[in-house]
């Protein structure tokens, strides 16, 4: 009905996911055994501890809602992800990263009875690096006597340590203010709930298909690095490259320039770290290496991107040992694996001689709109009405499902709700998806599709 409609319609200036902050994560990082679990169920307390629940390998990270004189936060253990990776040696230094890119500040916590260790030195650098506000803990401070134990600290350069007894509560009231202290009212790390700044981006892809060479050609052509854009934050690992005169967020370059030292644990950082960068972005750039097959490691890649609704575009590199008969290999690789993904962009390329790299600009714009799109309630109900006369839903069992109205609650990406009288079997809402694409152009971004039955 029109009051229905007029309902959707105010509901689709909402403000989106988009624009919602979230509360400041705190990452508490160390090495093993020096009370990180501890002193998280310290600040816990007696309150049920939330898992968040957070989509892709973000289930290895373990996150809890915490609260303290009613300013809500978000630690990050990462003590979980060490048992996680047994055997696999993900160093504490490759951990300290991992968190520090994804936190607010970062409670770093060194054994005050044993002292600072040449690892503790190496997280030590990281943290100094991240420009991230740090609070140095120096625990298993049970008694007075010990303080001097923690005064030790200093000398790590980190300022002041704070002497805490995370077993059994000593000082950990004046941590907690500290913490408050330095923690931001609401998160600025993750881009999801980020409502202004440049466009962000996450250059992905497996070991060696380029990544390196391309942000280097990009970075080069196009020499900008804005340093302080006004009213942006800027973590420090991500870095501004201005791509024909629109200003992008490369996010977590950090990661790329430094060539990571392939350990065994490697893949199972590089996944994480990969998720990270994706969740932080707008549109992910999936790098694959056309001169060789496809594999499964770019699959899944390019499946994280679309699994976490960015904006997609497909660089196929090394175009410049690509010979006709391996294009077009390399073309039905494409199709089989990625069948139902006939909507990203792509862009071959080559990141070595340059060639190409002038259209990646435009795709990427391209993907970006198209995931920002918004069709007006009005437009949507035409196009549907126009569609379900001319192709109306196949009868099932004597009964044919009507389609009611529509509406885009949201967009980034654009997301739809279709009411109908009926179920709508999966394929008659595929063909849906596909007119809808070939309406109103989303190439480049996922787009969700879901049913309400009306009576
Ligand atoms: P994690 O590996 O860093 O998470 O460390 P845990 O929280 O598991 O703690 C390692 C060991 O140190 C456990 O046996 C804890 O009981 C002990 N521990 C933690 N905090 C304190 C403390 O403040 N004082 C003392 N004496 N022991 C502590
Ligand atoms: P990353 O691990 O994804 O950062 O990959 P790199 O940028 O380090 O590149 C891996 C290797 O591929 C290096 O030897 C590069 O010189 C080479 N490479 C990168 N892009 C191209 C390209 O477009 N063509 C060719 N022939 N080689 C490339």
């Amino acid at each position: 009905t029109e009051e229905d409609l007029a309902d959707l319609e105010w509901q689709g200036d909402a403000p989106a996911a988009k624009e919602r902050p979230v509360p400041p994560v705190l990452a508490v990082v160390g090495r093993p055994n020096v009370g990180k679990s501890t002193l998280i169920n310290r600040i816990l307390g007696k309150r049920v501890a939330v898992v968040q629940d957070t989509p892709g390998v973000t289930r290895d990270r373990v996150r809890y809602d915490a609260i303290w004189n009613g300013r809500p936060f978000i630690v990050v253990d990462t003590g979980g992800w060490e048992s996680k990776v047994k055997g696999l040696d993900l160093s504490v230094a490759q951990q300290a990263e991992l968190a520090i890119n994804e936190a607010d500040a970062v409670a770093f916590v060194v054994d005050a009875t044993v002292g600072a260790t040449s690892t503790d030195e190496e997280v030590v650098k990281l943290l100094r690096g991240s420009g991230k506000p740090v609070v140095l803990v120096a625990n298993k401070v049970d008694s007075d006597m010990q303080e001097a134990d923690a005064a030790y600290l200093w000398s790590l350069g980190l300022g002041e340590p704070y002497p805490v007894s995370a077993l059994h509560g000593r000082g950990s009231g004046d941590l907690l203010d500290k913490i408050m202290k330095i923690l931001p009212q609401t998160s600025l790390v993750n881009s999801r709930y980020r409502s202004e700044g440049p466009r962000r981006v996450a250059l992905v892809g497996r070991p060696n298909v380029g990544k390196s060479s391309l942000l280097n050609r990009l970075a080069g052509e196009e020499r900008v690095v804005v340093n302080e854009l006004a009213g942006t934050t800027r973590d420090p690992v991500d870095e501004f490259i201005e791509l024909d005169g629109e200003a992008w967020t490369f996010v977590d370059t950090a990661g790329i320039r430094r060539r990571v030292h392939q350990t065994s644990g490697a893949d199972f950082y590089a996944s994480l770290r990969t998720q990270n960068a994706i969740e932080k972005s707008d549109l992910g750039l999936v790098l694959l290496d056309a001169s060789e097959p496809l594999t499964e490691q770019d699959v899944r890649v390019i499946q994280q991107v679309v699994d976490a609704g960015r904006a997609l575009v497909i660089i196929a590199n090394k175009w410049d040992l690509v010979d006709v008969d391996r294009q077009e290999e390399f073309n039905r690789e494409l199709e089989r694996e990625l069948v139902q993904l006939s909507w990203a962009q792509r862009v071959n390329l080559s990141a070595l001689t340059g060639w190409h790299t002038n259209r990646l600009s435009s795709a990427m714009n391209n993907a970006y709109e198209n995931w920002n799109r918004r069709i007006t309630t009005s437009k949507l109900n035409n196009f549907l009405g126009e569609l379900s006369a001319a192709h109306p839903h196949p009868v099932r069992g004597g009964k044919q499902p009507r389609i009611l109205f529509a509406t885009q609650p949201s967009a980034a990406p654009p997301r739809f709700v279709i009411f109908s009288t009926g179920f709508i079997e999966h394929g008659y809402r595929r063909f849906i998806e596909n007119r809808l694409r070939e309406t109103f152009d989303f190439s480049g971004t996922p787009i969700e599709i879901s049913v309400k039955v009306r009576e």
